[in-house]
């Protein structure tokens, strides 16, 4: 088998999940369950919600863990998040439709999905730093306005829909929520100056299991997600 060591530092949304998925999720599917891997993410939320009450930069470590975690929780539930996240964010505000700048009210109003078609030809050889700046010329402006904590907050709410989806087994919601979840996430890296969510994930997750170091990881015994 390749070595995933192979991979460049920049690659694809889908290349990045499979990357998580390579490394961790056979043991994930041993050790873990949905709503322990959304635990998780939740633990990194907490950490960085302390950065926000402090005034202090992010803790790079807890938002490269908590997009690593989402990959985790697709690649558990094999769902396609590339997939996902371009169905809803297809270049375009769902919400007001607006290419850039967008200032709506993001929440509560008719939306407007990609159809299959379109959403594969987004997702398809997508790097991930791309959907980071696309989100960033739709919604860069009103986030930067808006403030880190305006736009944790949102992050947070967005986390507790996606729990809500998993408590009540609804895969549409799921997959909605989880784009969403995904995108805030982008967002905050973008406006904790980021500019490579591709070099975020590299640096905490260089093609190798973050505890045993292996390639696939190889710890048997129970063990947190990831
Ligand atoms: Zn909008
Ligand atoms: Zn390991």
């Amino acid at each position: 088998m390749d070595s995933v060591n192979m991979l460049p530092r920049q690659r694809t949304f889908r290349a990045w999940q499979e990357t998580f998925r390579t490394i961790y999720h056979r043991r994930n599917l041993w050790t873990s369950s949905p709503s322990r891997i959304a635990m998780q993410v939740g633990l990194e939320l907490r950490i960085l919600s302390l950065c926000v009450d402090r005034g202090e930069p992010m803790n790079e470590q807890a938002l490269a863990g908590l997009g690593a975690r989402l990959f985790a929780l697709a690649n558990f539930l094999d769902e396609d998040l590339a997939f996902l996240v371009a169905t809803k964010y297809h270049g375009k505000c769902p919400y007001c439709l607006r290419l850039s700048f967008c200032g709506c009210p993001v929440s509560d109003r008719t939306k407007t999905f990609a159809d299959t078609e379109l959403a594969e030809e987004i997702a398809n050889g997508w790097q991930i730093d791309e959907t980071q700046l696309m989100l960033a010329r739709i919604y860069g402006r009103r986030n930067a306005d808006a403030g880190i904590r305006s736009v944790f907050d949102h992050l947070n709410g967005e986390f507790m829909e996606l729990i809500e989806a998993i408590a009540n087994l609804d895969v549409e919601a799921f997959r909605e929520e989880i784009a969403d979840v995904f995108a805030w996430w982008l967002g905050l890296v973008t406006l904790s100056n980021i500019p490579s969510a591709s070099d975020l994930l590299h640096a905490h997750y260089p093609d190798a299991c973050s505890r045993c170091g292996q390639p696939v990881c190889a710890i048997t015994a129970l063990c947190p997600p990831l």
